[in-house]
């Protein structure tokens, strides 16, 4: 492999490295560059058994030890991760084509925090006791098994740990497929997991696109299955999952609203604005890529947007003044410009951005369009890169009633000075992580996840453990039992 941060092998299986070049080669790509830096191979059928076999035989003596104990090496692990957070982000780098200005604070450092939080947690799982007249019951937080987790590229380090650490807490085994464009930076996370003490087989890390994902989902010693991906792989998924009655997680696509009102701290909307279209050159999921500006701010907002875009330093993405990466793929780069084609034909005004530079790497530039109406096709389809797409709106009710013609929910964003407004206008739009004045902040403290067709259940916070445990109940009878004959 082209460095020494890099894995040493395509898989982590059992507790150790693994090479099977059977599997078909994945070239890995650097965005910046398109030179490629790594070859994984596609998990065979053989990789896949010893996955499965190796979590089954481990998760049975996990989830019977101390939470304490499994939380102890979780917050280990977060340390380690912490300790090597640079070397961590350059892989991320590597990985995504995300700069580093991004990934030294963003990836590797939350994944660390998803570590930490539910390595807490895993202490304080328990049931609860009911009293029942002269009997009482009490209930039972179980693991669910062996766990599948599925991740897409924008985020393989912090999809990696975001599935891995609420499963692992509640004594679970996983076994983690990233995205075939991204398979770098999982392997990382499975090596720091061991090395923190997790026993072998219980954080599995195997290659391949979407058929290593359908055999693991199909399989009938899997549980639970959590998905980040786009709403049509997420119907296939739980489909599938449906079949075998299995737990899901569904983190799929969006089309989120940013409304920003007149008496918003105009600074303060560009910047919410900025952070929820061009981070990650606009590859994440919960963006607010329909901005409704009411009509006695708009031009002030385009104004001063177009301007505060010229600031966007595109380029290496490991120098640190670097501010906008590339696409994380040639393909992706395709789709974007598509739809900037498509904006420009369908009458959107462009105010700036809108061409793909003429240089190595899948570059895109920021590109704000005007003028935007509900019915565009970059006003109503998922485009995953740098297109921000500005609509105006007259008032409240109608702003809201737009903001929800669509069948994403994943999040919502108001940007106001009138509080009470705020909390109105978020109370009514259908999304199921919202910012007020704000945007694109993910703690691990507070649950994430869409509604509609953006998702099934949440990641993060206390709420991730109903979906990585399940409860049995018990009744518990004093006294003697009547029966009718
Ligand atoms: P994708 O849907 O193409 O692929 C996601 C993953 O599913 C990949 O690992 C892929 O190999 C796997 N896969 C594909 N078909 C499968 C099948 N039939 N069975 C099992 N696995 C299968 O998504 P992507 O292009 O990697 O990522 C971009 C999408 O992910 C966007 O829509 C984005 O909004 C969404 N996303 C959502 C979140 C969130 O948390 N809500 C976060 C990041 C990205």
């Amino acid at each position: 492999m082209a460095y020494d941060t890099q894995p040493e092998a395509s898989h982590f299986v059992d507790g150790a490295y693994l090479e099977d070049t059977n599997g078909a080669a994945m070239d890995v790509i650097y965005p910046a560059t398109g030179a490629r830096i790594a070859v994984v191979h596609e998990a065979t059928p053989a990789v896949i058994e010893r996955a499965l076999t190796s979590a089954r035989r481990a998760q049975a003596e996990w989830a019977a030890m101390m939470g304490v104990e499994r939380g102890r090496i979780l917050r280990r692990a977060a340390d380690i991760m912490r300790e090597r957070n640079r070397d961590l982000s350059v892989l991320e780098t590597h990985d995504t084509g995300k700069p580093l200005s991004e990934t030294l604070y963003v990836d590797a450092t939350s994944g660390a925090d998803a570590l930490e939080y539910f390595g807490g947690l895993a202490g304080s799982l328990t049931g609860e006791h009911v009293p029942l007249g002269a009997d009482w019951g009490y209930t039972v937080r179980e693991a669910l098994g062996v766990c599948v987790g599925i991740g897409a590229w924008n985020y393989p380090t912090q999809i990696a740990c975001w599935k891995g650490a609420p499963a692992l807490a509640c004594g679970n085994a996983m076994i983690f497929k990233p995205s075939e464009t991204t398979p770098l930076c999982a392997l990382k996370v499975a090596e720091i997991l061991h090395e923190a003490g997790l026993p072998a087989g219980l954080y599995n890390v195997i290659q391949g696109a979407g058929d290593v994902g359908r055999a693991l989902v199909a399989d009938g010693r899997v549980d639970k299955v959590s998905l980040t991906g786009s709403v049509p792989t997420g119907r296939k998924v739980y489909a599938a999952a449906a079949e075998g009655m299995k737990h899901v997680t569904m983190e799929l696509g969006g089309k989120s609203p940013l409304v920003i009102f007149d008496d918003a701290d105009l600074e303060n909307a560009v910047s919410g604005a900025i952070n929820g279209n061009f981070y990650s050159t606009g590859q994440v999921c919960s963006n607010g890529t329909r901005v409704f500006v009411q009509d006695g701010i708009r031009e002030a907002f385009l104004e001063r947007l177009a301007e505060r875009v010229q600031g966007a330093v595109m380029g290496d993405p490991l120098d640190e003044a670097t501010t906008l990466g590339p696409m994380v793929s040639q393909r992706q780069r395709e789709i974007v410009m598509g739809y900037i084609a498509k904006g420009r034909a369908e009458g959107a005004r462009l105010v700036c951005g809108g061409a793909a530079p003429e240089r190595a790497g899948f570059f895109v530039e920021p590109t704000v369009f005007a003028d935007v109406t509900d019915d565009m096709t970059i006003a109503r389809e998922e485009i995953f890169g740098p297109v921000m797409a500005v609509l105006g709106f007259a008032d409240e009710a109608e702003v809201i009633a737009r903001a929800n013609d669509t069948p994403y929910g994943l999040s919502a964003g108001v940007f106001t000075r009138d509080l009470a407004r705020a909390h109105r206008v978020i109370g009514q739009l259908q999304a199921g992580s919202c910012f007020i004045n704000s945007y694109n902040d993910a703690p691990v403290e507070l649950p994430f996840g869409g509604s509609k067709a953006s998702g099934v259940g949440r990641e993060n916070a206390k709420a991730a453990i109903e979906h990585y445990s399940q409860m049995k109940s018990v009744y518990v009878r004093m006294g003697d039992v009547e029966a009718p004959f």
